[in-house]
């Protein structure tokens, strides 16, 4: 069951996990050991709660140097979320800890294709730069990811991709710790958005707020990111996940944000 609700979890799309076969030439390689500050092979206890070891998988140690000093920097914001939010007992638990970087989009599209994670009769979306599959999370290198996407505008924005895919680990965690599912695509999105400070607009309005939890706001992550927020407004993030397992969520969630179930047109 929980594998199902994971693989629920894995993406806008349905990503069958199937065995990759040969790995992709594109494929990053491990380069060596790259990994934090620690020469110890446990996670060791800091006073910002774990700091991991990642496996990085790049084609230049370069490449894997920047990425795992951006990991970590993703896990602190990830952290800072978690605390402010009463969600620290849960970072622990998340489970990614290796890292592929991939030199271009082309070749995470490619790695996406081989490895059966987007169907084939499907084009893949130029905004889908990185992914969180089980403990791994994969995503193109900074220069390409920022080159390929206007939203992202630097650095900072792109430690907020990472710390986007890290969420969804957070979220695992709590669904397993809690025994539930996940929520639609726009509310796993939208706290995923929401955790990595991404897309921090101006309020959402009441015909998009409607609009996205009617699941009609395909792919639109801003949206996502701004309904979410509109809901952590008015509840504790922890209870809008325990929440969003409910058959009644939609309708609940809209009279949390402001708009009551009467009034639908
Ligand atoms: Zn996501």
């Amino acid at each position: 069951m929980i594998s199902d609700r994971l693989s629920a979890l894995l993406g806008a799309v349905l990503i069958f996990v199937v065995s990759c076969g040969e790995a992709a030439e594109l494929e990053p390689k491990p380069v060596g050991s790259v990994t934090h500050s620690s020469d110890d092979l446990k996670p060791k206890e800091t006073e910002r709660g774990i700091e991991k070891i990642w496996s990085i998988k790049a084609t230049d140690k370069e490449t894997a140097g920047a990425a795992a000093q951006t990991i970590k920097e993703a896990e602190q914001r990830l952290s800072a979320f978690a605390r402010q939010h009463g969600l620290e007992a849960f970072v622990p638990d998340i489970e990614a800890q290796e890292l592929a970087v991939y030199p271009s989009k082309k070749a995470f599209d490619t790695f996406l294709r081989d490895s059966n994670r987007w169907p084939s009769d499907q084009q893949i979306p130029e905004t889908i730069i990185a992914l969180y599959a089980y403990s791994a999370i994969h995503v193109v290198e900074e220069s390409a990811a920022l080159e390929n996407d206007d939203r992202l505008t630097g650095h900072q924005d792109y430690v907020g991709v990472l710390t986007h895919e890290l969420a969804h680990g957070l979220h695992i965690a709590v669904g397993r710790a809690h025994q539930i599912s996940y929520g639609p695509v726009w509310f796993r999105e939208g706290f995923a958005i929401m955790a990595a400070s991404l897309f921090e607009n101006d309020p959402i309005s009441d015909v998009d707020f409607r609009f996205v939890l009617n699941g009609k706001a395909e792919r639109d992550y801003d949206l996502y990111g701004a309904a979410f927020r509109r809901l952590a407004d008015q509840r504790p993030v922890l209870e809008l996940l325990l929440k969003a397992d409910s058959p009644e969520f939609k309708e609940w969630a809209l009279v949390v944000g402001g708009l009551g179930v009467s009034d639908e047109q």
